[in-house]
Order: structure tokens, then sequence, then C-alpha cells
């Protein structure tokens, strides 16, 4: 029988040489068909574990399982979800996982043939994993840690607590789900089948990091009509779409942008831009962990629409909404010991918990907002969505820990 650490080695290894990069704008579910190769090598692997209810839903591509509670008394079934997809905006074919044993700090070389060296001094993560072993790329794709390094540690998890019946556990039921990273929000998990009462994603990044609480977040998508003219005879006659773009783009205060702001301050992100003068579309992301100032951000943008409407035509603008989620924290509230439960396990495990109210959203504030509360927990990566991406193989093996202390917790300070 393995080790939780080989376990977690050997699985997240062969997870992220399978090409698991999901598609912006999808047109088909899930995104791209190659989940499917992770989706059907988890399913076999949780058979073999031993877990029950083992099922892919070869229609919306996740896969469920269930580890039946092991106590007489009543305790709440408890979830975890990680997802299976990968970031597409950095390359992903053909990934080259190598582990780099006993870091002892310095930079690291990723790749003598094209001199690609991860230097510390840019990556001052790399210290705090000094004595541990650490996956890195060969410095010309993603990793993948993000989300693999989660399923690697549930999986572990689940082999582990199926091989050691004297942990005290309610029933556990998993789902790994697709297409995370372009906004699929897991609207395809069956809650009936998955059977949760409470969940946790795995899916923030460095250990003992856990988030209940994420952005409150929509697009705005802006359609602007100009009219072309010849610029020769143009003068007060011609409404140049991109112009009027830029118009509504420098109305929002330079202060209020994702590169200058952090914590929990808001921002406006312009992040979509294309036209010509005869019509532009301009998508603007607007994100608050607050919800009223959330609203007032959205009523700004409508007065800001509503304001180059009364210049050059109310008929030239159209302004919808779309692509929005609320921050979990309402869902969560009511449900706060699953925060302490979360945080007693952290710190059993010897890690330092470290709250952060997160700067995007989750599936998490998507399964929250369809009325079960789900946290997030870290995953253990660091330098998500990078060619630097990297998982010491120590922090996987500690969310293994902290997910036997949490489903013990959830038997032990239970109440009835
Ligand atoms: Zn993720």
């Amino acid at each position: 029988m393995k080790s939780i650490y080989e376990s977690v080695r050997d699985r997240f290894l062969s997870y992220v040489v399978i090409n698991t990069a999901s598609m912006h704008n999808p047109t088909t579910t899930p995104s791209t068909m190659r989940q499917f190769d992770l989706a059907r090598l988890l399913e076999k692997e949780l058979k073999e574990i031993g877990v029950s209810d083992v099922w892919l839903d070869d229609v919306n591509c996740v896969v469920y399982g269930k580890i039946p509670s092991n106590v007489e008394k009543r305790v709440k079934a408890v979830g975890f979800v990680a997802h299976m997809d990968t970031s597409p905006d950095v390359e992903s074919e053909n990934i080259k996982p190598w582990v780099y044993e006993n870091y002892q700090g310095g930079d690291v070389v990723l790749n003598k043939e094209k001199n690609i060296v991860m230097e510390v001094k840019t990556y001052p993560n790399l210290k705090n994993y000094i004595g541990q072993d650490i996956v890195f790329t060969d410095g010309t794709t993603l990793l993948g840690g993000d989300d693999k390094a989660a399923i690697a540690s549930v999986m572990a998890f689940a082999e582990y607590i199926i091989n050691h019946p004297e942990i005290k556990h309610g029933e556990i039921d998993i789902a790994f789900t697709p297409d995370e990273e372009v906004g699929g929000l897991a609207k395809d998990l069956d809650f009936a089948r998955f059977g949760a009462e409470l969940a946790y994603t795995l899916d923030g990044d460095f250990v003992g990091t856990y988030s209940y609480e994420t952005f409150n977040a929509t697009e705005a998508q802006i359609k602007i009509k100009g009219l072309s003219v010849h610029p020769g005879t143009a003068k007060g006659v011609m409404i140049n779409a991109v112009d009027v773009g830029v118009e509504i783009i420098n109305m929002l205060p330079l202060s209020e942008r994702p590169y200058t702001t952090e914590g929990r301050e808001g921002y406006y992100h312009s992040h979509y831009f294309n036209g010509t003068c005869e019509e532009a579309e301009l998508y603007i992301l607007i994100r608050d962990h607050d919800d009223v100032m959330f609203d007032k951000r959205i009523a700004y943008i409508n007065a800001c629409v509503e304001k180059m409407a009364e210049k050059y035509g109310k008929d030239r603008f159209e302004l919808k909404y779309a692509n929005g989620y609320r921050s979990m924290r309402k869902v969560v509230e009511p449900h706060m010991y699953m925060i302490d439960y979360l945080v007693s396990a952290i710190e059993k495990a010897g890690v330092k918990p470290n709250e952060l109210p997160f700067r995007g959203g989750t599936d998490g504030s998507a399964i929250s907002q369809r009325g079960l509360p789900c946290p997030n927990i870290s995953a253990g990566y660091e330098n998500g969505h990078s060619r630097f991406e990297f998982v010491p193989i120590q922090a996987m093996e500690k969310n293994v820990e902290i997910l036997i202390n949490l489903v013990e917790n959830f038997v032990n300070k239970e109440e009835g």
C-alpha cells in the first residue's frame, strides 16, 4: 500500500500529462472532449479504490463517487469538488512534469536547452518550500496544478479513508467537474446524485488558504452603433463607435481597475473591445466583494451609458449584463461551523490558516448560489495559469491530512 505522499505524487504526475485545457466561448459540453480522458481515468481509479456509486455522467462530463458513513450517529454528508479542466490561456500540449527533490533554494533551471530559468527574485514564493519536493514544468507549458493538485489530494484522501476504517466520518461525496476555467460554474453538478448537504471546492492556491467570500460579479456588454462617413466629409456627422467606446472606458476611475486594486477593493475591467467606426462592442467586468458597492457599480455603468445615449442618441446603445455570480458569503455565513471545522483541521495539520477574500469566483460561488454552501479550500499549487506554475508534493500531502481532520471534525464536533 502506497503512502499518502506516494499516492498524491504518482496520481498528480499521471493526471497532468493528460491535456484537459478547456476552451473559451464553448459550443459543446464539455468545451473540450479531452476532459473525458481524465474523467474516465478518475472513474476507473475511484472504482479501484473502492469508492461507492461511482458514476460518470457521459453527457455533461461530471464524475461522482461516495464513501458511506461509518458512524452510527447522524452526521451531515460532506462533499468535495474539484475541476478537471485546466486554463486554456497557456500551452498545455506535451506537458513534461519533473520533480525537484529536496529543493534547497535558489533559481530553478526549468529548461536548459531553451534557457528558461525561474528566478527567486521574480518568484520569491519558492523560498517557502525549501526542503520540499516540488513538481515543475519544462518552462514551455502549463503544469495544471490548478486543479489537478486538488484531484490528486481528493483521490489519495478517498483511498486513505477507505483503507483506514478507524477514521470515523459521515458520508463523503466526491465530484469532479469540467470547464471551471471557462465559466462552467459546475452547472451540471446534479445535487441529488451528489448527495452532499455541505460542500467544499478545492481550488485555491497555496496550502492553508481558504475563502468563504468571493467577488460579486457581472459583465456589462455594451454594443455601440456608430455612423460611418468618408473621413474627408465627416465633420459634424460621423459618430465613431471606437471613439465612443474609449469615452466610456475613460469614465471608469483609473484607481478602480484590476491593476490598481487589491484585497477587498472592487474594480471595473474593460477586457474586450472590438469594433470599427460603424459599430463596436465593449465588455466590462464588474467585481466587488461588497453587495452594496457592487450594486452601485452597476448603477454607475448604467449612468455612463445613459449619459452617452443623451449625447449620441438612445438607439445607438445596447446594454446587457451576463456571466454573473454572487459572493458565497451570505450562503455560507449561517453555517460558519464549516469554516471553524476547516480552520481547526488546517491547524491540526500544522499549517497556518490563511483566510483570503477571493478576488475571483469559483465553482463554489455558483454552487452556493444554488443553495449548497460551498467555501473554497486551497489545492496547493503556486503561480497558477502560468508556465512557472509549481506544486510541492508535500502541499498535496498536507491537503490530504487537512481533509482527514475535517471529516473527523464533522463527527467529533457536530451537535446531535
Ligand atoms: Zn481552478
